[in-house]
């Protein structure tokens, strides 16, 4: 116990003022647990109101159309978590009747919602004693009681877990756990902890022993993939533009994007010609690179190098093969959903112009 009331007298001390923090409203506290996965609290935060204001409970965004879903979360990288997000939306509107799972095994079933989420949702929302173990919870854990099996082995995992259950306070859950991610996030951060004026210093284990920088370890990440994307900007003298919607397994699923052809390195011209199916009926002369440098685009396991090719061709009056194309007004572009890496481009060399 002595733990937890020492991290809750710190955090009553010390928290940020949140707007997810003053509510019980399970659907509120699901939103920003979403949105905060893999993104900072100052990113984050614009995009939670924009979507309490837009779908104020999970109705709403259960009958939204998923495009205007999709293009309130741009920006927000990992699009699969705002196609989740509709999609268990529609799955508590329809099947559970609007009526929020209120228990940890319960919120556990919905898509998107893993141990963490839901354990979460538990305890802020209804008071469930159930420990949250995330990346902030890992490092507060792993440097005070001085822990160093690698946080991303099955061993780790169940070793962190069983920690955090021991140094848990079932009987304030909430506080508890907001107090120890909060701690990680804004004390005991990755760089730089504030070690010097630390409630823990004297027994912290990683301190006393000259191992903060080393803890938490995490095992080395796999091998980067390098991947070149050639967006073709098929116009024709209407001033449309051909696109399609990704809808294979891959990045950015059911954005919308201009036509692709993906290569193993950067292409010239004629490479590309001869690996489009777009454009066989065109000579590579059409072609015309509009960007100088590539543009660069990190994800979590890959890089992609993208460029960006015009071809003013009048697709309409010819025998292109364009069936899983649309044709839109290329003022119109605005409105589809569209990665960030194309949104860059586009505001880049003609929305600003
Ligand atoms: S002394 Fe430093 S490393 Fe230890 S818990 Fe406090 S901030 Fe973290």
């Amino acid at each position: 116990m002595e733990f937890s009331n020492i991290i809750t007298t710190w955090y009553r001390d010390n928290k940020r003022d949140l707007p997810w923090r003053t509510t019980k409203d399970p659907y509120k506290i699901w939103l920003s647990e979403i949105i905060l996965q893999q993104t900072q609290v100052k990113q984050g935060l614009p995009y939670y109101e924009k979507f309490v204001t837009a779908y104020p409970n999970v109705k709403a965004l259960a009958v939204a159309h998923e495009d205007e879903v999709l293009k309130l979360w741009q920006g927000l990288g990992y699009y699969s978590r705002a196609r989740n997000l509709h999609h268990t939306a529609k799955f508590i509107h329809t099947e559970l009747d609007g009526k929020f799972p209120d228990t940890f095994k319960d919120l556990l079933k919905l898509k998107g919602v893993g141990e963490y989420t839901a354990a979460a949702i538990a305890s802020f929302a209804y008071g469930e004693a159930v420990p949250v173990v995330d990346g902030n919870v890992y490092r507060v854990l792993s440097r005070r009681f001085g822990i160093d099996t690698p946080i991303n082995t099955t061993e780790g995992i169940k070793q962190f877990k069983q920690k955090a259950v021991k140094v848990f306070n079932a009987n304030n859950p909430a506080e508890h756990n907001q107090a120890i991610m909060e701690f990680g996030a804004l004390f005991c951060k990755p760089k730089s902890p504030d070690c010097m004026f630390c409630p823990f210093q004297s027994d912290c284990v990683a301190f006393q022993n000259g191992q903060v920088d080393a803890l938490p370890v995490k095992l080395k990440k796999m091998k980067r993939r390098k991947r070149f994307f050639n967006y073709i900007i098929v116009q024709n003298d209407s001033n449309e533009i051909l696109i399609q919607q990704r809808l294979e397994k891959d990045i950015w699923q059911k954005l919308f994007q201009f036509p692709l052809v993906e290569s193993q390195s950067s292409l010239d011209q004629i490479e590309l010609k001869d690996l489009s199916k777009i454009i066989d009926v065109i000579d590579e002369i059409d072609l015309q690179k509009i960007n100088v440098k590539p543009y660069k685009h990190v994800l979590s396991h890959q890089d992609i190098y993208a460029d960006f090719w015009m071809l003013k061709h009048n697709y309409l009056e010819t025998s292109i093969d364009i069936e899983s194309y649309i044709s839109v007004s290329f003022n119109n572009l605005e409105k589809y959903a569209v990665p960030i890496l194309i949104d860059k481009f586009m505001k880049e060399h003609f929305l600003d112009s």
